[in-house]
Formats: structure tokens, sequence, C-alpha cells
């Protein structure tokens, strides 16, 4: 399937699932040199890093923990976003932590992701996104470590991502294209 469409928005193919896997099959052999004998936790933001993390951890060979994490959004009382991660479901005291993302566009999810886990007293954290947009980043960071494909300022789904819920469950990544005659 080339080209597919969602509520009259138009996606052609653009990262197969074997390219998806051979890169992440570099990832992994990258990690699990790093990460050897320091039993990492890797913490998967929901809910666009599900595939991802399941396809991941079958190529990382070295003793480690998974778990999966939520940011949740509400309005403070000074009317400013509080962002609230919830999940974690385990003690991270001292551990060696590599967030896994779907995705990193501005940064501001995962600038909220760290600073949660940080007041964990967490040893390290690296991150591990599939997806990156350098042109759209609002932040420096200087721990994302493994970065799949850096892309352009483009939409995409499949593999995870979703366009109004739709589309998570495609293997392959498609990107917005405009409509004919847009
Ligand atoms: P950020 O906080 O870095 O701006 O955005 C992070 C979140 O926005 C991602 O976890 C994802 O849910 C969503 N997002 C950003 N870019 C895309 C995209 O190209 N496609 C989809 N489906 N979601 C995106
Ligand atoms: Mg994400």
């Amino acid at each position: 399937m080339k080209h597919i469409q969602i509520d009259h928005l138009n996606f052609e193919l653009f990262i197969d699932y074997e390219q998806i896997k051979k890169r992440i099959r570099l990832m992994g052999i990258d990690i699990s040199v790093k990460y050897a004998d320091k039993n990492p936790v890797f913490v998967g933001v929901l809910n666009g890093c599900f595939m991802f993390m399941a396809d991941l951890m079958k190529q990382v060979h070295v003793p480690c923990e998974v778990s999966f994490v939520k940011l949740a959004s509400y309005q403070g009382t000074q009317q400013d976003q509080i962002q609230e991660l919830l999940g974690v479901g385990m003690d991270l005291t001292g551990r060696e932590i590599i967030i896994v993302e779907d995705i990193i566009d501005s940064g501001n999810s995962l600038q909220h992701t760290i600073a949660a886990l940080e007041k964990l007293n967490v040893a390290s954290i690296a991150v591990c996104s599939l997806l990156m947009k350098p042109d759209c980043l609002q932040h420096a960071f200087d721990n994302i470590t493994y970065v799949g494909f850096e892309i352009e300022k483009e939409f995409v789904v499949g593999y995870g991502l979703d366009y109004n819920g739709q589309c998570r469950n495609l293997p392959d990544i498609y990107k917005n294209i405009p409509a004919v005659g847009e």
C-alpha cells in the first residue's frame, strides 16, 4: 500500500517496516554495548511507543527491565499546564533510565518526562526516539543519544503513531502529502 487516506488527508509511504527493523537492529546493538553491565530500565512513553518498544526490546541483548508511563496534562491553579507522569509502578532510585519515545517534535513532552523522572533520583537518563524533527525542536537536550530517523517538519502516521486515533496499527510509516489541487 503506497497511499492511504484518512479523513480526507492523504499520506504516502515514507519509511517501510524493513528499513525500520534494520535501523532498530543497529540501535539495539549500540544500546547493548553501552549498557552491558548496567541493568537499564527502558521507560516507554505511551501510547505512541508501543510498537517501537516491542521491536527495540527484541534487539537488546543485555539484562534490563521494561516499564511504561503516560503523560497526563491538566490545568493547574495558575492556568498553567501541569504534566504528571502516570504509571511508573516501580522504584527507579539509582537506576539507569532509557526513555523510549515514538517521535520528538518540539520536545515539550520530552522535557516534562525528563523533569518528572529526575525527581525520582535516577542515576542517569538517556533518550531513544524512533523519529526526531530537528528543525522543530524548541529545547536543548544533551541526552538524546539514540535516534532512528531524523525527518523534516512533516506529519507522519503508522507504526504506533496516530492521526485522530487511527493508523497506529500500520507496520510502515506514512507522511502527509498535499491533496491533489492544493
Ligand atoms: P512534542 O512534545 O515533542 O512537540 O510532541 C510530542 C508528541 O506529539 C508525540 O509524542 C506525538 O504524540 C505527537 N507528534 C508530534 N509529531 C507528530 C507526527 O508527525 N505524527 C504524529 N502522529 N504525532 C506527532
Ligand atoms: Mg510520544
